[in-house]
């Protein structure tokens, strides 16, 4: 089981001490202030009052108090007679929201008396925007220092989420994910966030809030900690699980960390009051942030979607976030991945429930489901029905063993434990009803279970004909092909073939239009930011947020490093912007893209082959002693290569000799070879490999025997036949 053992080993200005007995009541706790304070909160009465003006209100670090103004775009504007438990003076956008009680019970009738009448009504219901960006830049003070956000990757993909939230000299990070390497960026693994900026910073930074396990959010976290000298982590049971089992045993050791409850906890750091709230998402304990600062409320999303009869989850804690969108949320950075998918995202129950038909209705025959292993729902729900239908479940990857092993940890899977084992030959011994696989490799990943399987190179588990083999996976964009592939594999072997448009088999880990309109709609944000996608999604998450009346001057669409900066009455997109490098990790090492040719090099490799030639040069006058040396790979096939070997070697040492008499230098006499030979193998080939001029001295007065030069040896490097490569076709 996990432990929170790190929260005794921590120095932090907060501490939560949950009540087992009462999880209403929670103590509160700031010792970071220049006096230490205690403060209970009652959970059930946060629904009505503002948790930030709560906090503001009592001994703990007191931000600056936010004022919201009306937004001019609609002429008629109400002040509420009410106020709010902070010294701010508050007015609403009577386009997009109604008046909201934050501290007391509403009077009514007082509003009406001063605020509506149907004239006024009538009058502002088809004025056109009046405020442009010029008008809000008018609206920032002179010196006034803002609440700077921005994203180190994250914003324009839907990988490598990091974001940094920064006041003054405090610093909140949220998530640090990673994106695997396309099949483009030749042997890397994969790409972190670039955090050379935070280095910079490391002693500003407060924390890490970790929304979700998935690794594009957390994969990063064992690259970073040490670098930033080990900030605290703020995040829940799977996801910490997650995380330690990618770092290596220093990096556990030293990590700093805390467990929260998205239910009932509030972070205080430093001028950041943070308040995580439960969304659905294809794993367990997925949430987000409402971020309270000193220029005004942020809401962080990220993976999300609204399931209101999840499978094992509980449904997203729509009360809280309607509350926290009715104490105002300034700011609102929304997620964008399926913006240009219509509907509800359908609920993982659906899916399970088909699953399970499925299953049953196969009774006699071996069963294989592939789906994503980071699906973690769904791998508990297929472990449930398996053992429903009396079958035991043989796991076929690395990754699924590890996510179900810390789910049984964690009690989100409870079946008896020899229900569950590793693909082994005991499957052989199996009765077939008895028998299912679970495995990846439904995107025909290179070395996946499943690919494998289907290629006949799984050393304990075959597919033979009769098998049912059941794919619990959409397929990823721009892997149809690679999908199609591994359709047809399958389909030839006779199997029996169950997928998505057989039956709805996969849902979709994000939420769909309606869902996003239904989460802009609690949080009513006064701006709002697409992120996360790419621009197309993020422009048609923007076409929502216009639809429900955001003004388009109040939806920001920042680029990755580029800093949306709040002010007390306006927010704005800067100029500034940091420059990202893109920083690899490959095998075991990282590295900046932008210094390295290492990829580039790759790809010309990939693309054209190698030439390397090396120059043996005499010591004192320069001339060329001998034969040149050539050697080629992946550049010209077989039959062809002595004879384009021939064709260098010559106009190399003609070249060289003519710049030898010009008295140039052998460095540059290289380059303008290279240079001569891309352009003459152009001319020959189509195409340009990597070339490679190398050479050596040789001093001739202290040879004891001269070097001969036979023209039949001219060419010294080997074929790939020569040296017992593989023969070409
Ligand atoms: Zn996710």
């Amino acid at each position: 089981m996990i432990t929170t053992q790190g929260d005794r080993e921590m120095h932090s200005n907060i501490s939560i001490n949950l009540s087992k007995k009462n999880n209403s009541k929670r103590t509160y706790s700031n010792n970071q202030s220049h006096t230490a304070e205690t403060r209970t909160y009652n959970s059930r009465n946060t629904s009505s009052q503002s948790l930030y003006a709560q906090a503001v209100n009592g001994q703990l670090k007191n931000p600056t108090p936010t004022r919201r103004t009306t937004n001019s775009t609609t002429s008629t504007n109400w002040t509420t007679t009410h106020t709010r438990a902070t010294s701010s003076t508050r007015t609403t956008n009577s386009t997009t929201s109604t008046t909201r009680s934050t501290t007391s019970k509403p009077n009514y009738t007082q509003w009406a008396d001063k605020t509506l009448s149907s004239a006024n009504f009538l009058k502002h219901r088809n004025q056109a925007p009046t405020q442009s960006i010029a008008d809000l830049k008018k609206l920032v003070k002179k010196d006034e220092i803002p609440v700077r956000v921005f994203g180190l990757w994250g914003l324009e993909e839907i990988w490598i989420n990091m974001t940094v939230i920064e006041y003054k000299d405090d610093i909140i990070i949220v998530d640090a994910g990673l994106e695997f390497a396309s099949f483009d960026m030749h042997g890397v693994d994969y790409i972190i966030p670039d955090i050379s900026y935070l280095i910079t910073k490391k002693k500003n930074i407060k924390g890490i809030l970790i929304t979700h396990g998935h690794l594009d959010h957390i994969g990063a976290i064992k690259h970073i900690l040490s670098e930033l000298d080990y900030p605290i982590v703020y995040t829940t049971p799977l996801a910490l699980g997650l995380i330690k089992r990618s770092q290596n045993e220093q990096d556990q050791k030293k990590m700093k960390y805390k467990i929260i409850d998205p239910d009932i906890d509030i972070i205080k750091l430093w001028e950041f009051l943070v308040e995580p709230f439960r969304v659905n998402h294809s794993i367990p304990e997925s949430m987000w942030y409402a971020i309270h600062t000193p220029k005004g409320n942020i809401v962080h999303s990220w993976d999300f979607k609204i399931d209101f009869v999840p499978a094992i989850d509980k449904p997203a804690d729509l009360g809280k976030i309607s509350r926290i969108g009715q104490e105002w949320v300034k700011l609102y950075l929304g997620e964008s991945t399926n913006a240009r998918t219509p509907w509800h995202t359908p609920s993982e129950k659906l899916i399970g429930e088909n699953l399970d038909r499925v299953i049953r209705s196969h009774p006699t025959q071996r069963i294989v489901i592939s789906t994503f292993a980071s699906n973690i729902w769904r791998l508990i729900q297929i472990i449930e029905s398996a053992v429903r239908h009396n079958r035991v479940i043989f796991l076929a990857w690395r990754s699924m063993v590890w996510n179900v092993q810390l789910c049984q940890e964690l009690w989100y899977i409870n079946v008896p434990k020899d229900m569950i084992r590793l693909v082994s030959g005991e499957i052989d011994q199996m009765p077939d009803e008895r028998v299912m696989i679970v495995c990846t490799g439904s995107q025909w990943e290179e070395f996946s279970a499943l690919v494998r399987m289907a290629t006949n190179t799984y050393k304990d588990f075959m597919i033979r004909p009769g098998d049912c083999i059941l794919l619990s996976s959409h397929t990823i964009p721009w892997n149809e092909k690679a999908v199609w592939s591994l359709l047809n594999t399958l389909i030839d072997m006779w199997i029996d073939l169950v997928d998505e448009p057989t039956l709805a088999l996969h849902t979709s880990w994000h939420a769909c239009q309606e869902d996003m309109k239904e989460m802009m709609a609690l949080l009513k944000p006064e701006y709002f930011c697409p992120i996360h996608w790419e621009a197309l999604m993020r422009h048609a998450h923007k076409k929502i947020a216009l639809d429900m009346r955001i003004p388009e001057e109040k939806i920001l669409l920042p680029k990755n490093g580029q800093i949306v900066e709040l002010y007390d009455e306006c927010v704005l997109l800067s100029e500034k912007k940091l420059k990202l490098d893109t920083v690899t990790i490959d095998g075991k090492w990282q590295w900046h893209l932008s210094w390295e040719y290492v990829t580039k090099a790759r790809w010309i490799m990939s693309q054209d082959g190698v030439v390397a030639l090396i120059f043996k040069i005499d010591t004192k006058t320069r001339e060329l002693v001998g034969n040149l040396q050539i050697e080629s790979r992946g550049f010209v096939y077989s039959s062809e290569v002595k004879t384009i070997h021939t064709q260098i070697v010559e106009l190399a040492r003609a070249e060289y000799n003519k710049n030898l008499k010009k008295k140039m230098e052998i460095k540059d006499n290289l380059r303008n070879i290279k240079d001569l030979l891309e352009w003459e193998i152009e001319k020959i080939i189509g195409r340009v490999p990597m070339i490679i001029p190398m050479y050596v001295y040789i001093n001739r007065e202290a040879l004891t025997t001269p070097v001969q030069q036979n023209d039949e040896e001219e060419i010294i490097g080997m074929t790939l036949e020569e040296q017992g490569g593989v023969e070409e076709k």
